[in-house]
């Protein structure tokens, strides 16, 4: 690996044919050295991984070293820039946009052109396939355009003037998906189509993960954008979701639920084989849950013996999966919802049939609860390592770039994932001055397990107390977990921290997307009178996926170290790893503290941005832990002591 300290880096000059990209009169600190980086990386054909805090203007930094390359470049280069969320891809094309207005302004023609993509089940408009699962959309949308009983794909064939009109139209320009479903809801056209027809004329394709990700979309992706892996430049913006996001989709599930769908659908084709396959699946099932806690190893083997003892694995599987492919063109004929049991029943033992010798997966019985509230049973194939689903993917692109504000250590990165030698590793400097951050943490306090009781509780609600009523305006807490702010709320937090006079928003474990909007919308409406309170727990979406600029939220306050419970799957990753400590730094410690760096962030968006950073758990800063916290705040942890009215006063000096 090449390791580039950005500290240790001086200022270089952007080359003029690359400068012309960037459409800003100036850079700020370490994007010219990014831009530089960047650039060398792709001549020549390396990966690059860039730690980047938030706030650094990652995207048009990016945008600015790739585009170079594409116009240069004799082979027909596509870039495929990877998002999580809507959110992410609108504010690629949002600068994908400035640049191209830029170099239109600067008197350089260029035909540059990209665009946005959602799945088909949010880019369709038939109302019998809106909302459905991706596999369900994709047999009904292909049953649908067959009968062509879509008028949205038939006006495509009506009109092939107007469609030509608007490919043209939308060529040579940045296209985000919410634009191209308004401009098709016009014509009447199906955007999903629309999109597939202009992707191959397109040079920056913005989508998410699993467009590439999985496997069995790529290909057929790909194929849609005329091009092969050898010609695309692969950009994943927060790179640190990847390698959870590929050993998801590596990973299956089977849950009682479906095993009772399974026997309804084979009583209804009348296949007592299968009826009774089903039952003695149950029967297995019930026998677990009888056994586990929360989650239990089970050996593949055994259990694959257990449940096929009188079927023939993997034939008896192949079946399910035919019997499911007949189910579900018999539904689509009858206009009903293709989705099978039999057909996951099926995929899901086939999974476990191949994967059952596997170094690489952990197979366990685990315990859930339905969306009635009872409990329920599921087994599970665990994938352990995501090199399985990146490595075949990362060695084949031409290069890649991985940009992330949470990602240091970054060779534990490039390591799990499984990069080459060659990648070059850059961590940038954050943007923000100094002074705008006070970050501080108290010696004398954590959340560790044998010290979680009713004193320790009050000592967490005192030290929250003092830092809200200090902090003006509108301050986050985050907890380690559910069972740390159940602990806060039977000892009082709420009605302590209320007594303050600013208003108290309390996180739900089952709160539903909108109801969670509709909350943060009033926390953050509180910057109009006192202030706001907003107590929620690390890992979860208000301390990861939202942002608090400016007075939004003034400070946040982290309440434990967010280590994930110490599970039968947990100890079976750090095994994976070996069982040393780079297996715990992988498995436990650097996730824990990815969830921590995420919630201190909220408050520090934009380099006008101060705030204050309280961590509250001695083992914040110890020295095997402090390598992983962000190193913007990092730096500059100031040590107070359990002394009275010490976090008080740190806190108010900051604020004069
Ligand atoms: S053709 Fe388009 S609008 Fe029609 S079902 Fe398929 S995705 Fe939906």
């Amino acid at each position: 690996m090449y390791y580039i300290d950005s500290k240790q880096m001086h200022t270089t000059e952007i080359p003029p044919e690359v400068k012309i990209y960037f459409p800003f009169p100036s850079v700020r600190a370490g994007q010219d050295i990014a831009i530089n980086s960047i650039y060398k990386a792709l001549k020549e054909e390396r990966h690059i991984v860039i730690a980047a805090p938030n706030g650094f203007g990652k995207t048009v930094t990016v945008l600015s070293a790739v585009l170079p390359l594409i116009k240069d470049s004799d082979e027909d280069l596509r870039i495929i820039y990877l998002c999580r969320t809507h959110v992410e891809s609108q504010h690629v094309i949002a600068e994908l946009t400035k640049i191209i207005k830029h170099l239109r302004n600067s008197g350089f023609s260029t035909n540059l052109g990209g665009i946005s993509l959602r799945g088909r089940n949010s880019m369709c408009f038939h109302p019998q396939v809106l909302d459905q699962d991706p596999m369900t959309a994709q047999l009904l949308c292909r049953e649908l355009r067959n009968l062509e009983r879509c008028s949205y794909e038939t006006n495509l064939k009506k009109n092939p003037g107007a469609l030509k009109n608007l490919l043209d139209k939308l060529t040579s320009h940045a296209v985000d998906a919410s634009e191209l479903l308004e401009i098709c809801r016009n014509w009447g056209f199906c955007p999903y189509q629309v999109s597939k027809l202009v992707l191959n004329r397109m040079n920056i394709i913005v989508c998410n993960y699993q467009w590439l990700f999985s496997p069995y979309i790529r290909d057929y992706f790909l194929e849609s954008l005329d091009t092969t892996l050898d010609h695309v430049i692969l950009i994943i913006d927060e790179a640190h979701n990847a390698p959870e996001v590929a050993t998801e989709l590596a990973s299956d599930q089977l849950t009682y639920f479906a095993v009772q769908q399974l026997i309804k659908e084979a009583e209804s084709l009348d296949i007592p084989p299968v009826v009774d396959f089903g039952e003695h699946l149950l029967t297995t099932m019930d026998e677990l849950k009888d056994k586990i806690t929360d989650e239990m190893p089970i050996s593949p083997q055994l259990t694959c013996r257990k449940v096929f003892q009188n079927f023939e694995m993997p034939a008896f599987s192949e079946q399910l999966i035919k019997l499911g492919e007949n189910w579900q063109k018999m539904q689509l004929n009858q206009g009903k919802n293709p989705r099978s049991f039999l057909f996951s029943v099926g995929t899901f033992w086939m999974n476990w049939f191949q994967k059952m010798n596997s170094k690489g997966y952990f197979f366990c019985a685990s315990k859930y609860s339905t969306r009635g509230g009872a409990e329920s049973v599921k087994l599970e194939i665990v994938s352990l390592d995501p090199k399985e689903i990146l490595a075949p993917l990362l060695s084949k692109v031409y290069s890649s770039i991985h940009f992330s504000g949470t990602i240091e250590p970054i060779h534990y990165y490039t390591d799990i994932i499984g990069l080459p030698e060659s990648t070059i590793e850059l961590s940038l400097p954050s943007p923000f001055p100094k002074e705008n951050v006070l970050a501080v943490n108290l010696k004398g306090i954590s959340t560790q397990g044998e010290k979680r009781n009713a004193e320790t509780y009050k000592k967490y609600i005192k030290y929250c107390r003092e830092a809200v009523e200090a902090i003006p305006k509108n301050v986050g807490i985050f907890t380690a977990s559910f069972e740390v702010l159940d602990g806060l709320s039977k000892n009082g937090i709420s009605n302590e921290l209320k007594s303050t006079g600013k208003e108290l928003f309390f996180e739900q474990k089952d709160m539903s997307s909108n109801e969670n909007e509709r909350m943060i919308a009033k926390f953050k409406s509180c910057t109009q009178g006192k202030g706001g309170i907003l107590l929620g727990v690390c890992g979860g979406r208000n301390a990861e996926g939202e942002d608090f600029p400016g007075d939004l939220m003034n400070g946040a306050i982290i309440c434990g170290v967010p280590f994930a419970k110490p599970t039968p799957r947990i100890k079976a990753l750090i095994d994976y790893y070996g069982g040393s400590q780079k297996g715990k730094d992988y498995a436990y410690n650097m996730p824990a503290f990815r969830r921590a760096n995420q919630a201190a962030g909220r408050p520090i968006r934009t380099v006008t941005d101060r705030a204050v950073i309280v961590l509250l758990d001695y083992r914040f800063t110890l020295p095997n832990y402090r390598k992983f916290l962000s190193a913007w705040f990092r730096e500059q942890i100031i040590m107070l002591s359990d002394e009275p009215g010490a976090l008080t006063a740190a806190i108010r000096k900051f604020w004069k």
